[in-house]
């Protein structure tokens, strides 16, 4: 299984993360921060499947941008899964003809730019070769983390959360599993708008490493911007063996 993880930059050279989009072997997204701003059209319109972890902009943002660039006047088109509260929110709040066009209703009569297929939690579902299993984690909207299978390696998005314990649970279950991506918002300084926003400092982050099997490798993520090298350091002061900091458009191999 290859695993990008998108930029969200213009013209900076460290590549920031101020979004989140992932590309898995190139077809599928998880979430779509930044995919509609990624590489060509014909690139966009090669993911079929897109998982949203929740409605967050930071997870959404590019959405009506990537739908727009993937279009083609045949009957393909992209299928958004999310949670029900996930979709109703992208329908209200984005393509709702005042943000962006209702495209939802446009694809009832001509040909579709998007497919909306809600998902319940721990209900696994096949998508391009590979098994999602959504697992609700504990954020401030309805949120799932996925665990992703192709078969041979499995890969743990663990989306944005504050401490949490099923997927978790779900993660000791899981046959070869690699690698979890797992968040690490803001330093230990901020631990009262890490608590009000439901997210991870560097501590917490360490207190759900401890919950995850021995050995898999952990790929710090979603590190907000203006605090990066604060938690960079925080996190490398932990000596976690298994440890990694996140790099936009770098390939990974599980
Ligand atoms: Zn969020
Ligand atoms: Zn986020």
């Amino acid at each position: 299984m290859k695993v990008r993880l998108l930029g969200s930059s213009v013209h900076d050279t460290a590549r920031r993360q101020y979004v989140t989009s992932y590309l898995i072997n190139g077809v599928v997204g998880i979430d779509a921060g930044s995919t509609g701003f990624h590489g060509t059209p014909q690139e966009q319109e090669a993911v079929e499947h897109v998982f949203l972890t929740h409605s967050h902009i930071d997870h959404t943002a590019s959405l009506p941008i990537f739908v727009e660039n993937a279009w083609t006047p045949t009957e393909g088109c992209p299928t958004i899964y999310g949670s029900p509260q996930t979709l109703d929110a992208v329908q209200k709040h984005i393509f709702n003809d005042v943000i962006w066009p209702d495209f939802v209703a446009l694809s009832r009569n001509m040909p579709p730019f998007l497919r909306l297929h809600p998902i319940d939690p721990e209900m696994p579902l096949e998508a391009a070769g590979l098994r999602f299993t959504p697992i609700l984690v504990h954020h401030v909207v309805p949120t799932f983390g996925y665990v992703v299978s192709d078969g041979h390696s499995s890969v743990i998005f663990g989306a944005d959360s504050g401490p949490t314990h099923r997927i978790w649970e779900v993660a000791h279950q899981t046959p070869n599993l690699r690698a979890v991506f797992l968040e690490a918002c803001f330093p230990n300084s901020l631990s009262g708008l890490a608590k009000a926003s439901l997210h991870l400092t560097t501590d917490m982050f360490a207190r759900e490493v401890a919950k995850i099997p021995p050995g898999v490798r952990i790929v710090a993520i979603h590190i907000k911007v203006r605090y990066r090298e604060q938690v960079i350091r925080e996190l490398k002061a932990l000596g976690l063996p298994n440890l990694e900091i996140g790099e936009c458009e770098k390939d990974y191999e599980f």
